[in-house]
């Protein structure tokens, strides 16, 4: 990974706008930005990055040697011991009222209380974030790998899949084989909702039975290299009602039909308008209540959001969802989610599992 191109591009930003460093807290920008491993203990990291162009790691002995073994050369890292919090540290590094830059969403307001009575607080609006929805190469070979994961881990489950089964048992058959094909975590909790409880998006897995039909939601996804993939099958217990049938086909003609118009340009609004187009034609436009897809990367769910709430459009190297769903109280849910990178001829489907109807 490029740690040393993203720390120059960041510093260059803080240059402009004379702030002396940028303080990071947010393990998922440290990953970012220094390959370090996702924070485990309570103590916390502090990334520095100095307008100059380097970058320092302020750590617990605690994570120490792990840091020391991940992250890029050219990185200073600084250990503390137990009893002092890497913040403290920071006193003794950064000169007193220097600009200092930090990240909105992260900071906690006590750290802020602490940090802003010393310093002159600049909000870096989103920076690191916005340098994370372009993935390079490497980004995109680690997300792929993930979703060849999923790939797998699903067509072993299924194998597995039988009724009288319990929705627990369902996710327990694809977590073990996520481990079992490389997953080094799973992205998110896995969620299987059969029946009538596939009207929960969210689901999580319970000890119902699926049987007679029903479809079972099932969404789940692998992390490789500290990125995520993300990928919902629907698959029915026994041969489905014509109801959930037609349902199933709105929600694959809806998927299959936005996935098409994904392309350099295209807004998130304009492809969940497609989606929902179809979907309404169908006769099920009041059932599909959420957004059509979400950007994915170190976080399951990132910039840029495949929604109404999207006007800007799509660039190479985004790596975004497309997953429509349909919710009818009383009668189930379906869902189909493929997980797409934009590129210059317009998209490359990262899901490889086929969308046709299966029944266990
Ligand atoms: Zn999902
Ligand atoms: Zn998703």
């Amino acid at each position: 990974m490029d740690y040393a191109g993203r720390i120059s591009k960041l510093a260059s930003k803080l240059d402009d706008e004379g702030i002396l460093a940028a303080l990071i807290t947010a393990p998922e920008n440290i990953h970012y930005l220094t390959g370090a491993p996702f924070v485990r203990g309570s103590a916390g990291k502090l990334l520095l990055v100095w307008k100059e162009g380097h970058a320092t790691l302020i750590l617990t002995e605690l994570d120490y040697e792990e840091a020391k073994d991940s992250v890029a050369g050219g990185l200073e890292l600084i250990k503390t011991n137990l009893f002092e919090r890497p913040l403290e540290r920071l006193r003794s590094i950064l000169p007193s009222s220097s600009k200092v830059g930090y990240e909105e969403g992260a900071m906690s307001a006590a750290m802020n209380d602490r940090i802003g009575a010393n310093y002159v607080l600049v909000p870096l609006g989103g920076a690191i974030e916005k340098m994370r929805e372009i993935k390079d190469k490497e980004e995109i070979s680690m997300i792929e790998k993930a979703q060849s994961i999923n790939d797998q881990a699903f067509e072993k489950a299924l194998a597995n899949f039988r009724e009288g089964m319990t929705e627990l048992e369902i996710a327990a058959e694809l977590e073990y084989m996520i481990r079992r094909y490389g997953g080094e975590a799973y992205a998110f909790e896995t969620i299987v909702a059969s029946g009538p409880r596939g009207v929960y998006p969210h689901g999580m897995p319970s000890n119902r039975r699926p049987s007679g039909g029903e479809s079972v939601v099932i969404d789940f996804g692998a992390k490789y290299g500290g990125y995520c993939s993300d990928m919902t099958r629907t698959v029915f217990f026994g041969e489905p009602k014509p109801e959930l049938r037609k349902m199933y086909e709105a929600v694959r003609d809806a998927q299959e039909a936005a996935i098409e118009e994904v392309s350099i340009g295209v807004t998130g609004k304009e492809l969940d308008d497609v989606a929902r187009r179809v979907i309404g034609d169908h006769g099920y436009g009041k059932y599909f209540v959420h957004g059509l897809g979400h950007g994915v990367g170190i976080d399951i769910h990132e910039a840029p959001t495949v929604s109404a709430s999207n006007p800007n459009p799509l660039s190479p190297g985004n790596v975004i969802t497309i997953e429509p769903g349909v919710y009818v109280p009383g009668v189930g849910g379906v869902r189909i989610e493929d997980l797409l990178v934009v590129t210059e001829g317009g998209r490359r489907n990262l899901t490889k599992f086929s969308r046709e109807i299966v029944v266990v």
